[in-house]
């Protein structure tokens, strides 16, 4: 049997379809070229989500890392706007990563989505806390 897009004999089937593949298909995947087509797309997509999840947790924990090495020098104001600044780009990233692989179910994606949102949200939540302490304490 030869391949239909490129009329050369098969050296297998496409391992999501079935249909007869030739080498030069084959380049680099185990899909014909159909196949290959339609399913790269979701697989970029997959990638971009674990990108956006690894950011998610990683603005946090860099922003508690520079804090950690420069609060010494800095008053208080700079650093709670140093960490709200880089905490808000982690839950920006995390929504960015639920959002992508909506439907889609990226392995790794939530774990590290979840986790990032979480970290990034520790800030926010201290603040509205340190805000209520005060007007309960007047
Ligand atoms: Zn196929
Ligand atoms: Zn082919």
């Amino acid at each position: 049997m030869n391949c239909a897009p490129h009329a050369a004999p098969s050296t297998g089937t496409c391992a999501r379809c079935g249909a007869f593949a030739c080498a030069q298909c084959f380049a680099g995947t185990t899909l014909c070229a159909a196949c290959r087509e339609r399913v790269a797309p979701d697989a970029l997509r997959g990638e971009k989500a674990v990108r956006f999840a690894r950011a998610s947790w990683a603005f946090p924990l860099l922003a508690i890392l520079v804090l950690g090495f420069y609060a010494p020098g800095t008053d208080g104001t700079t650093a709670a706007i140093i960490l709200c600044t880089m905490c808000a780009f982690g839950v920006a990233f995390g929504v960015a990563a639920l959002r992508t692989d909506r439907g889609q179910r990226t392995r790794g994606v939530r774990g590290h989505a979840v986790v990032g949102l979480i970290l990034s949200s520790v800030p926010f939540v201290a603040f509205l806390v340190g805000v209520v302490l005060a007007v309960i304490g007047r």
